[in-house]
């Protein structure tokens, strides 16, 4: 046995003296939604608006950003949640920031111009005459990322190979395939980029099946593409669709295989609560208005106007609006419609929906590490089932003592999704310290508190047929008095798709209203 392994705590040490709970998501509350009852009770508090806006995701504070621009100022925004932002929340313990779902922005592209200029707006970037100059501060730092493999840590996600072995020949054919594919275009947000019968062929069958299909069998390159569709989609390659595979790589950056042109790895924009800065900074403009522990049970769209209503503690809230945005998940949108659009009812039962748990890990220090490359922000273990953990301190100006918090993240297939609903945290925490032990044998004496959230229907899986599915398309952005904003109606779920849905809808709304959107 390796010295450095000699000191390893029995397993279940730590139960007796770590605190650890679930914290985020409230499933009760969620699943009170899904249980209410079909009629309203006659007593429910009256309330009133132009525009409600149901969901405080990215989505649904990016469509309340655009009624604020537009100049509709009597609006508000309900939140199930105790607390806004949906899947892109922070979270803190013992002072310290971490996350509690997305992580990360890459930097935006060329098809993604809106979502430049709010970055700009924020303070994120600068126009200068030869582009955007990014702060330097939100940038990852460096070192970004870090896989371990063969015994040791190496830099980047990569397997790294002899440059004349066939995995690298196998690279190589995977950057020639991604290059051709890519041609037919492709864009973030997706809906910026055409939609052919070339797209529609990739997406009628798997990534693993296209993959066959291109002569790309190394099990490293395999084992390296299922994880990052695991990271991006919650499902690996059996299981999305060849266009999201293809999508991920050529809407941004390309592939390119280790050691050739230009396989520098993209900058991205992060922070040690993750994404929740860029939530703050779109809810920051209308704080006021969005009001959390709303949970919408039943909507109701009248002839002239909209009925919404939502458990507000122990009250019930009956809200008439004008308009009524609905910025959640889609499968949610048709339970709480008293009368879906067929359209919506059809898409929400082809989407497949990924069950994610994120749990931050409270240290009293860095944990005893292997050999190789220096902690980085995101570490990834060849062959885990996890998605490894990113290092929350990362982005510290300061040189970080004491206590340290690493994020560690898990998706999971749907099958699972009761299991992990029924999960004791401290069974939860045990199956990560175990596939942690490898990298970090001591971590589980280092551990103080853990603090876990599950997010039951994270988010759309891209399963084959899902993007080009006509029952998706045909879901109404924007009807005579129901709008609908969601990652979900791209098929798939980052903060570009989520900004972009809720923007268009936010226009759209102003529009019918008869008010021009900036
Ligand atoms: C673990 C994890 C990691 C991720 N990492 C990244 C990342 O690094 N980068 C990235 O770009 N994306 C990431 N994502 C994707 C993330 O989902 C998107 O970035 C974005 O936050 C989605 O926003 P949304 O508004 O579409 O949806 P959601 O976040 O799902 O927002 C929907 C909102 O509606 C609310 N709601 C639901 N039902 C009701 C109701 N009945 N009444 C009132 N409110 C209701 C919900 O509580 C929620 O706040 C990650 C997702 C997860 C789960």
């Amino acid at each position: 046995m390796p010295a450095i392994l000699s000191g390893c705590a029995k397993p279940d040490d730590w139960r007796a003296r770590v605190d650890g709970r679930w914290v985020g998501d409230n499933a009760v509350l969620g699943h009170r939604v899904r249980d209410a009852a079909a009629h309203p009770p006659a007593n429910a508090r009256a309330r009133r608006c132009d525009v409600l806006v149901v969901g405080s995701g990215i989505a649904g504070l990016s469509a309340a950003r655009a009624l604020q621009r537009a100049g509709i100022a009597d609006f508000a925004v309900l939140e199930l949640e105790d607390a806004p932002g949906g899947n892109s929340r922070g979270h803190a313990m013992h002072g310290l920031r971490c996350p509690l779902g997305a992580h990360y922005l890459p930097l935006p592209g060329p098809s993604a111009p809106d979502i430049q200029s709010w970055l700009v707006e924020i303070g994120l970037a600068r126009s200068t005459p030869s582009g955007l100059k990014w702060d330097e501060r939100q940038l990852c730092h460096s070192p970004q990322e870090r896989l371990f493999f063969n015994g040791r840590w190496q830099e980047g996600l990569l397997p790294d190979v002899p440059r004349a072995s066939a995995t690298q020949a196998q690279y190589r054919r995977f950057a020639k395939a991604v290059a051709e594919a890519g041609e037919i275009g492709f864009a973030l947000p997706t809906n910026r980029a055409p939609w052919t019968p070339a797209h529609a062929a990739l997406d009628a069958v798997t990534a693993a099946q296209w993959l066959h299909g291109q002569g790309i069998v190394d099990p490293l390159v395999l084992a390296y593409l299922d994880y990052c569709c695991r990271d991006d989609y919650g499902a690996g390659i059996a299981t999305v669709s060849a266009w999201a595979l293809v999508h991920y790589f050529a809407s941004r950056h390309g592939f390119r295989a280790p050691g050739d042109d230009g396989n520098d790895r993209d900058p991205v924009l992060t922070w040690p609560d993750g994404n929740a800065p860029l939530m703050q900074a779109l809810r920051r403009p209308f704080a006021d208005r969005v009001l959390t522990d709303r949970a919408v049970f039943r909507i109701d769209e009248g002839l002239q106007d909209v009925t919404a209503w939502a458990f507000a503690g122990a009250e019930v809230e009956r809200w008439t609006a004008r308009h009524v945005v609905v910025a959640t998940p889609l499968f949610i949108a048709a339970h709480v419609l008293s009368a879906p659009p067929p359209a919506l009812v059809a898409a929400a039962k082809q989407q497949r929906r990924a069950p994610w748990m994120v749990a931050n890990l409270l240290l009293d220090a860095l944990p005893l590490d292997r050999v190789g490359a220096p902690l980085s922000w995101d570490n990834v273990i060849h062959g885990s089932a996890s998605l490894g953990y990113v290092d929350a301190q990362h982005q510290s100006l300061a040189r970080v003592v004491g206590p340290r918090l690493l994020t560690a993240y898990w998706a999971f297939a749907d099958a699972d999704r009761r299991r992990l609903l029924e999960m004791p945290w401290q069974d939860a925490t045990q199956m990560i310290l175990d596939d942690l032990r490898v990298v970090h044998p001591d971590l589980s004496e280092r551990l103080q508190q853990v603090d876990l959230v599950r997010h039951g229907h994270a988010m759309s899986i891209p399963a084959p047929g899902l993007r080009s599915s006509a029952a998706l398309a045909a879901v109404p952005e924007c009807a005579a008095r129901l709008s609908f904003a969601h990652a979900d109606l791209s098929a798939y779920s980052v903060f570009e798709e989520a900004f972009t849905r809720g923007d268009a809808a936010g226009r759209r709304v102003a529009r019918a209203l008869g008010l021009a959107a900036s």
